[in-house]
């Protein structure tokens, strides 16, 4: 008998088992859906859910929340950089070390809301960075005019189309490493021609991500590692 919490929701007209990072089961229901009819539908997906637990347990990265210290380790593109501090006043930037240099202004301790909001808004600018131009190399190849970017914080998602035709990605992206980073602006660009997650958009995926399937299991292992 496992432990759950459930979620009645407005238009649903599925019942959909969660699993978390963290091992907890979320069951989302139709209105009308009998809740005692949960655990038996648990017991049927008995092997799923075991195999689910013991990947969350024994392979997927952990998630480590940031602590904005001195020497602390910031991903970038899929290399480890050493958080540093400097008096100055200047935006912080990667040094010849590999150190990620964030300045203080003077008489400024180094508290962590100031260093977080330094390195928020240094991984913003890599993101456009980034991904401007690869979206537009992969816009040419795939033959889609470039569309509007907007780099966000995105929760549950790495990237997401409108039915406008308009393209946000989470700004955290640019810590995995560029072939990741290649699949999410395919994939995200691909949507433009099937917005839907049909045999036909995954086909038109794999023309321009030949290593989709492996990007995918890289970001199911790596997520925890993504952010602060
Ligand atoms: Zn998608």
């Amino acid at each position: 008998m496992y432990k759950f919490t459930v979620e009645r929701g407005g238009r649903r007209k599925t019942v959909a088992v969660i699993i978390t990072p963290e091992n907890k089961i979320q069951v989302k229901i139709p209105r009308s859906f009998p809740e005692g009819k949960i655990p038996h539908i648990l017991e049927k997906k008995r092997r799923w859910i075991e195999k689910t637990f013991r990947f969350n347990r024994e392979v997927r990265r952990p998630y480590v929340p940031k602590r904005f210290l001195e020497g602390e380790r910031f991903l970038f593109l899929g290399s480890s950089y050493g958080l540093r501090f400097a008096a100055g006043e200047v935006s912080p930037h990667i040094d010849s070390q590999k150190n990620l240099l964030v300045y203080l202004p003077e008489e400024r301790r180094p508290d962590r809301d100031f260093v977080q909001k330094e390195v928020s808004g240094w991984y913003r600018e890599q993101a456009r960075r980034v991904l401007i131009p690869r979206c537009a190399e992969y816009a040419r190849r795939i033959r889609v005019a470039m569309p509007d970017i907007r780099i966000k914080s995105l929760t549950r998602s790495w990237g997401r189309c409108s039915a406008a035709g308009k393209i946000s990605f989470a700004w955290n992206i640019v810590m995995a490493p560029l072939f990741i980073v290649d699949y999410i602006v395919v994939h995200e660009l691909c949507h433009l021609q099937h917005l839907n997650h049909s045999p036909r958009f995954w086909r038109e995926v794999a023309a321009y991500s030949p290593r989709f399937r492996e990007c995918r299991e890289w970001i199911r292992v790596h997520q925890g590692m993504l952010r602060f």
